[in-house]
Order: structure tokens, then sequence, then C-alpha cells
């Protein structure tokens, strides 16, 4: 055999249905069932502004409902060919092969495009899955070689997209004349309607202030497509690409900066656009960074530029992320800005431990810290909490860890409280330890653990699942003799 393919072979297949969208607004289409694929052609087709007509004789249930509650002409007959006159759409959803070729062979002969349901030998068109955003619409087909593949496309592209992106077209579309007057073709006119979809137009029509959309619109073509800047303060989640949330993604994807934590995997920021550019702004223990006067100048200078931009923070960026400081600095300057929320690494980690962090007559409160304000003579205020049951989340806990344990002890704190420890939270490569409070000295000692580490102590870590955990203690001899050497 040949190994190298005849070249026509490796050009791109041909499509056999060719998606085109079809004017069917006011015009009839004709549905012709009693059952489950007679109302599921029913329901895609209400979402156009067609007119429905549905022949069944003996409709059932669920079918009878739906009619009832939405506005077709029902036709309660046997199917008689004079049903299909002034469609332009015809399905044929009986459930019986002679019935269904007999409604399709007199469409065509009427000259109208027919669809029979699951068959698709009978098809003049296929419906796709559809995702909706009128008058946006993303059809995919797949020539009937995957329904369960359509879904699935259909499902990621339905999350990529902004709920309110219909409501944005339209706006759009009232806009589309002033900015073909106002605006040179080429540059000035692309930079006017990249800023509409992704700017504060954008965000205002989210949000449901069309008030507000329609005089950023305004000031947006006054200004000939130039925008002031924006900052989106966005969590990245604690590290598992899957777990930002759906907006923290758009967000990525209509940067044109992302400046981003040390901690931030490379497979999250990779999440945005490609050509946006990338600025790391470091924040990694012992490595050279900026310092955050440096960070907020940035962002304030990249505002200052008219810049989309996204500062990238590991897990929630208003927890421990000094997200204080860049905010006050941004209000200072008058940038505007948003913040986006994160799941943050404390959630991660009990979720790994499968630990609940409030347990039913044990812990009904919980305490985010860092050890490291322990510094000085008096206790720390959250060490009440934590001797009252509240669940401690300990950030940036790890080489401080047996002051932390020092100063929960001095306040009274049983030593045999327990403690989960987590390594790497939420990704492949992480690392379950459990233990007590007598245990968690060892952390600081340790060189294996070299990510980031999150501790959570409290009676109802006694909740969590130990299966995949390794105990604190076992380290404590490797302890020992590394100092002995
Ligand atoms: N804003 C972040 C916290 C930043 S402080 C958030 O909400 O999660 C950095 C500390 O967070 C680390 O020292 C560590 O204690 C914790 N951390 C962040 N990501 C983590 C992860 N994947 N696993 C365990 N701890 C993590």
């Amino acid at each position: 055999m040949n190994a190298i393919l005849p070249a026509k072979s490796v050009s791109p297949a041909k499509l056999n249905a060719f998606p085109v969208f079809m004017r069917v607004e006011g015009r009839l289409v004709v549905i012709v069932g009693n059952g489950e694929e007679a109302l599921a052609k029913a329901r895609l087709m209400s979402q156009s502004s067609a007119r429905l007509r549905i022949i069944a004789e003996e409709p059932e249930a669920a079918l009878v409902a739906w009619v009832s509650a939405n506005d077709v002409d029902f036709v309660r007959q046997a199917y008689d060919p004079a049903h299909l006159d002034g469609a332009v759409l015809v399905f044929a959803a009986t459930g019986e092969e002679v019935h269904d070729a007999r409604v399709v062979a007199d469409a065509r002969s009427a000259g109208i495009a027919a669809n029979a349901v699951d068959r698709p030998e009978l098809c003049d068109f296929f419906t796709p899955a559809l995702v909706n955003r009128a008058p946006v619409a993303i059809a995919i087909g797949t020539e009937g070689a995957g329904p369960v593949l359509a879904q699935m496309i259909r499902a990621r592209i339905d999350q990529m997209l902004s709920p309110s992106l219909g409501r944005l077209a339209t706006l759009a579309s009232a806009y589309r004349d002033a900015a073909e007057r106002l605006l040179p073709r080429g540059n000035a006119r692309r930079q006017f309607w990249k800023a509409f979809f992704t700017g504060e137009v954008a965000h205002s029509v989210a949000v449901g202030d069309e008030s507000q959309a329609g005089l950023s619109a305004s000031a947006l073509l006054r200004n000939g497509g130039r925008t002031a800047g924006h900052i989106s303060l966005v969590g990245a989640g604690p590290g598992s690409e899957d777990l930002i949330t759906l907006r923290a993604h758009r967000l990525l994807m209509e940067a044109d900066v992302i400046v981003h934590d040390a901690l931030v995997p490379e497979a999250v920021i990779a999440l945005g656009r490609r050509d946006a550019e990338r600025i790391a702004a470091g924040k990694r223990k012992g490595c050279h960074s900026k310092s955050q006067a440096e960070i907020n100048d940035l962002l304030v200078e990249l505002g200052r530029e008219g810049k989309r931009v996204v500062r990238l923070k590991s897990g929630d960026p208003l927890v421990f992320g000094r997200a204080g400081e860049e905010m006050a600095a941004l209000r200072a300057a008058g940038i505007s800005y948003e913040v986006v929320p994160g799941v943050t690494a404390a959630f991660a980690a009990a979720a790994d431990f499968e630990l609940p962090l409030t347990l039913r007559g044990v812990a009904s409160s919980m305490v985010f810290t860092t050890g490291h304000d322990l510094r000085g003579n008096s206790l720390p205020d959250w060490a009440k909490l934590a001797v009252a049951g509240a669940t401690v989340a300990v950030y940036m806990g790890r080489s401080i860890a047996a002051d932390v344990a020092a100063r929960l002890a001095e306040a009274g704190l049983s030593p045999d409280t327990a403690v989960a420890v987590v390594e790497n939270a939420s990704l492949g490569h992480r690392k379950l330890f459990h233990g007590t409070l007598a245990d968690l000295p060892s952390l600081e000692h340790r060189s294996d653990l070299t990510g980031p580490v999150m501790t959570i102590i409290g009676d109802a870590v006694a909740g969590a699942n130990f299966d995949k955990s390794e105990p604190l203690a076992a380290h404590k001899g490797a302890r020992v003799f590394a100092r002995a050497q």
C-alpha cells in the first residue's frame, strides 16, 4: 500500500449540509406528530418568530399542555396534505416511517423543505444544536453523525458567551448607522466595535443597566472608538484551570494585557487571548518580583493607556491578595475597575480533603488567617475563635507552622485538635497530610513541600476523609535526622 495519500484526500472535506439562516419571521412552520419528537421540534421552533401549526390527532398529554401554554395553531385532526398549505418548513415527527415518508413526499411535491425526525435519508434539512442569544445564533451541525457531540459543543459555546450577548447585539444594531456615519472605515470603526463588545457598554448591558450602556456607547462614538482603560481584578482559583469562573474566562479572552501572580499556573493564563500581553508580577517567596507599589503603578499606567487589563490573582483576589492596595491606587487615579471572585485556596483544600468547613454541632464559623500577623507578644485575635470552635484556614503558614501551633496552644487549644494540610490543592500532584496541632511544627522543616500549602485546623477537620492523606507525624523522624547532620 502506498503510504503517501493522494492530494485529493487531504483537501478539506465538503459539507453535505450547508448551514444557512432562513428568514422565518411570521411564516408558517408545520409539525406533524402526537408525541415527544413533535414536542421537541415545537420547542425548538418556538425559539423563533415563525408561526407554528401542529397537526396531532391523538396528542400526548405533554404536547397538549405545551400547546395550551404557547401561541400555536393546534389542529386536532388526522393529517391531511392540505395542512401543509403555505408552510416554509415541515417536520414529520409521527414516529411511524410510512407516515413520515408520506408527509415528506407531500411537502416536497408542494415545494416545501421537509425534515423527518431521526430519518436522515428523508431530510431536506437538519436542525442544528442551537446556542440562542437572539439576534445572535450559533448553529452546530454534524450531518446527523453525532447529536451527542453537537450537544457537547453547544454546551461549551453556551458557557463562553455572556447571557446578555443578545441584548448587546440588539443595542449594536441601533448604533450601526451612527458608527458608519461618524467613524472612518477601517481601524477606527473596528476599534469602536471591539470596545463596544468588550468594554463598558458590554459590562453595563450585562448588569442590566441599559441606560448607562447607551451613555457609554455614545461616549465611545464621540471619542472615535478610543476607550478608557479598565482593570479587572480576577480570581484565578486555586490552580486547576477548570476552577476559574465563566466570567473570569470571558474577561481573560477579552483582555489586552494579563498581569498575573507567580502562583497562577500557565494553564490558567493560557485561557487568555494568545496575542494578549502577559506581565508576571511575581510575588513568590524568595523570588525577585515587583514591589506592591510597582504593581499599583503598572496597573494605573495600563489603565491610562486605555488597556483592558486582567489582574489575575490566585484563589480569590480579596483574600490575602493585596487587592485592597491595588483598588485604592486605581480609585485614586480615577481608573475604572471591577472584582471577579474566585475559589479561594481554603475551599479547594477542603474539597480535596472532603472536609466540612462548618459542621453541624461542631463548627459554625470559620477564620481565614495568615500566620504572618503573629509577631509581637499579644495573642492574635483569631486564636480565641479557634478555641471557641471555629475552623481556621491558615494561608502562607508553612514556614511559620511552629509559631502558629505554639500560639494556638498558648490560647488554650488542645494539642489533639485535628489538622489537615494540602500542598497544591486542586492540582493533579497535590499532597494531603493529616495530624494534630502537636504535629504541625514538623511542617516547617520539610524540604519536600515546594508548592503552596494550606493548613486547616479545628474539630471539623475530624470529619474529613483521610483515605488519601499521609500522617504528618510520619515526618518527625526525618526532621530529627536532618537536624543531627
Ligand atoms: N488569594 C489567594 C491566597 C493568596 S496567599 C486565595 O484566595 O487562595 C498565598 C497562599 O495561598 C499560599 O501561601 C497558600 O497558603 C495558599 N494557596 C494558594 N494556592 C494554593 C493551593 N493550590 N494549594 C494550597 N494552598 C494554596
